[in-house]
């Protein structure tokens, strides 16, 4: 499929001024509030997935290294540690098993839209051949289970157990970890994977606690109410009238099977996503034999290079995504223009894409209203993309209302919601309002990490984050930590790409430690300066883009402050060059630094 051609004969000015009113709209005061899930409220965090199971605390003073998080993330530290020869390794999980994000988003349709053969990670040391060309959930957490045998991560993992705290202990080298399962681990290496979806997030709405029916956040979804699961049909919501809030990608994912299974859906919507194709299909049979030594990293590199809009000789993926930010990326003759020359033509090929994609909702919504109201008027990198087969066809059900929310929901009441003065009764509320991504650090993972000089780290971080590479900090030694979005690491579509590399390079800085007998290393503070400047300084390059954006994650809500150019990501998606600075620096810097440290004084 394609989005046809890269130019069109509107009017820039009108369409600005259209994508402004559209944003204007969405602008409205604590539109990101949460709720904050303490007391009776805490019930929407409970796992309802595993039983709770009780043991004795335990105190282990021998650890090499505790992970906190069991996702892809933990499970990819633990496996290159494994390789490097690191023994003992604890991983650390508030649920009942590994599989982070998979493990707890297991919604129906809950699926990658990524493709499986450079999402699962590690696929040529497992072996393992992905069903499909995008996985369904349980393909993917069974997966992270098994990544988690081969590497030998169960026997010493400590499932439904949080973290309570982390004290570097000078004198011993050692940081000691305390859990909510009265655990005392002491161990010489700390890490933290604890990723980017992990607190969910329910919208602040007058009334929610007067509702009277079911409700309950996506990432715990109660299939005792629903019936089914996430890949079979949900048999028990015949006679419910339910409403979906949210069309971010995980609604893009539940809407279709809640359409065909609820008497009544309503999917209440505040800023349409845009919804471009996605083409799953079986993995061809013949796919495994045709791989050849490397090929993983081969393709995933060119996908990632394709999507952060940088040229390459051939698209190995072909996909929605590749297809998207080749057209994006514009042609080479760009090249010969100025910044402003430039800029103008990416706007011109900008407006084409999404008015193909709003082109692609009149060809499969019959109703007219409802496909007016579906339309995304922003420019396409204003918010993550969606890709999906059924998403905008559930749309031509008769059972299934789309209520346009763009200023938001007025208030919940016992019978249901009421949006612009209309109450819609419902008996079953679904929050696909995705995760908290403000709040600070360590409120997000639950406990403060105390450094060096009793320092906090809630107290180091408290105007933004201060790191170096978005993985170390300063007077915190032997800790890393995976940066979540907007902590100064990098991003991209494929995030197990990321993941991946940094477990890569935390492991040869373990390595390396280990060899030259180094008991704490911290990272210099000049340094962690001089990349803090480097990423304010480039983040501050796309905040023009950014501004104009219709809310969001992305934009922090429309209010790109200082601390935005701080709380930022390295630029460009361009993770291969990232992970090349993170090398250069394993070679000069860090042995530096290291040499220093251990000459005689
Ligand atoms: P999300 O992207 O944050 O979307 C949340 C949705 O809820 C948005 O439509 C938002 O509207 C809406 N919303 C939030 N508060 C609201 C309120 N008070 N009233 C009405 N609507 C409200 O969350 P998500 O869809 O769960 O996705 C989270 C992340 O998970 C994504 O960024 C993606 O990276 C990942 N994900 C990936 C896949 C995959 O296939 N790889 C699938 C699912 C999720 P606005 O847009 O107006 O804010």
């Amino acid at each position: 499929m394609t989005n046809g051609s890269d130019s069109t004969d509107l009017d820039l000015d009108e369409v600005r001024a259209r994508y402004r009113e559209e944003r204007d709209k969405r602008l409205v005061e604590d539109r990101d509030r949460m709720l904050e899930l303490t007391g009776d409220l805490a019930q929407y965090l409970e796992d309802p997935y595993t039983e709770a199971v009780a043991r004795e605390p335990v105190t282990d003073d021998e650890v090499d290294a505790v992970i906190v998080g069991g996702g892809f993330g933990g499970l990819l530290q633990a496996a290159y540690l494994r390789k490097a020869g690191v023994k003992r390794i604890r991983l650390i999980e508030r649920a009942g098993d590994v599989g982070g994000v998979w493990y707890w988003n297991r919604y129906p349709g809950a699926m990658c839209d990524v493709q499986s053969y450079i999402y699962l990670p590690m696929l040529e040391e497992t072996g393992y051949v992905p069903t499909q060309k995008y996985s369904l959930q349980p393909e993917i957490y069974g997966y992270a289970k098994k990544l988690a045998e081969q590497f030998d991560v169960y026997p010493l993992a400590l499932f439904q157990t949080a973290v309570t705290g982390a004290e570097w202990d000078e004198e011993s080298a050692r940081w000691t970890i305390t859990t909510d399962r009265g655990d005392v681990l002491r161990t010489r290496y700390f890490l933290i994977a604890n990723g980017s979806f992990t607190t969910l997030k329910l919208p602040s709405i007058p009334g929610i606690e007067t509702f009277g029916g079911k409700m309950f956040h996506t990432s715990r979804w109660d299939y005792d109410y629903t019936g089914g699961s996430s890949d079979t049909p949900l048999t028990k919501l015949g006679d419910k009238k339910v409403a979906v809030i949210g069309t971010g990608a995980t609604a893009i994912q539940v809407v279709p099977p809640v359409a065909r299974a609820a008497e009544k859906l309503i999917v209440v919507q505040r800023t349409p996503s845009t919804v471009w194709w996605r083409g799953n299909g079986p993995t061809e049979p013949d796919w495994a034999e045709t791989r050849t030594p490397g090929w993983q990293r081969i393709q995933r590199d060119n996908f990632t290079l394709l999507t952060a809009g940088i040229r390459q000789p051939v698209d190995l993926t072909r996909d929605g995504w590749t297809e998207a930010f080749q057209q994006l990326a514009g042609r080479p003759e760009f090249n010969e223009l100025s910044p402003e020359e430039r800029a103008a033509e990416l706007e011109k090929i900008d407006l084409a894409w999404m008015e193909g994609i709003r082109a692609r909702v009149d060809e499969i919504v019959k109703d007219k209203a409802k496909a007016e109201a579906l339309k995304p008027y922003y420019r396409y990198n204003c918010k993550r993309p969606a890709f999906h087969d059924e998403y905008l066809d559930a749309f031509n059900r008769d059972n299934v209302d789309l209520v346009n929310a763009p200023g938001g929901i007025d208030r919940i009441t016992e019978k249901g919601l009421v949006i612009d003065g209309v109450e819609y009764e419902v008996d079953c509320i679904v929050f696909a309002t995705g995760f908290d991504s403000e709040s600070p650090y360590t409120d997000r993972i639950g406990f403060d990490v105390i450094g060096r000089e009793g320092q906090r780290l809630s107290k180091k971080w408290e105007d933004g984050f201060r790191t170096l590479h978005g993985a170390m900090t300063h007077g915190f030694p032997n800790f890393f930590f995976n940066p979540a979005n907007n902590m100064q690491g990098t991003a991209t579509v494929n995030l197990i790409h990321v993941l991946e590399d940094y477990a890569i390079h935390f492991s040869k800085v373990i390595t390396e430690l280990d060899r030259r007998g180094v008991r704490a290393f911290d990272p210099a503070q000049e340094e962690e300066d001089a990349w803090v400047e480097r990423i304010m300084s480039t983040s501050r390059l796309s905040a023009a883009f950014l501004e104009q954006c219709t809310p969001g994650r992305w934009n922090n809500e429309g209010h790109l402050d200082d601390r935005s150019a701080r709380n930022a990501n390295y630029p460009n998606w361009n993770v291969p060059e990232f992970f090349k600075i993170l090398d250069d620096w394993r070679d000069t810097s860090f042995k530096e630094q290291i040499d220093r440290q251990l000459q005689p004084s």
